[in-house]
């Protein structure tokens, strides 16, 4: 089951100035930054109320940010949801005839398993499903 918005993902180029902005715009820090190796990002996460916004900013000039930055510039990359058993999601997602990006979650920020799914077959959106380790 998808239970709720985990966060929204958005590709920054630089996480250093982007953490001031957002920093201004809500009117307090960020909880963490973290790096994670596999999707070549340095990562930061706000926390407001229930919801989350993960900045990602590229380390790599080949990385998925960096690419997307170079096509379409900053902005929204990804919207995340919360899910309680992600290998019955990925089963189930894929008999609906959605394109599965990695068939094994993947470790990602935040202390999460995750999948995402291909724009193509979610109307131009990239999904992100998320399930905490450990829940
Ligand atoms: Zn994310």
């Amino acid at each position: 089951m998808i239970n709720k918005i985990e966060h929204i993902g958005i590709a920054v180029k630089s996480l250093k100035d982007s953490n001031k902005l957002f920093e201004s715009l809500f009117g307090k820090s960020h909880y963490k930054i973290e790096s994670v190796e596999s999707e070549s990002v340095n990562t930061s996460f706000f926390k407001l109320g229930e919801s989350k916004i993960e900045l990602l900013e590229a380390t790599d000039d080949d990385g998925p940010i960096a690419k997307f930055i170079a096509k379409k510039g900053e902005g929204i990359h990804h919207i995340a949801f919360d899910v309680d058993d992600i290998e019955a999601e990925i089963k189930r997602l894929k008999n609906e005839g959605f394109i599965v990006l990695n068939d094994k979650p993947k470790k990602g920020a935040d202390n999460k398993l995750v999948v995402f799914l291909h724009p193509k077959s979610t109307n131009g959106v990239l999904i992100e499903l998320c399930q905490e380790i450990g829940k």
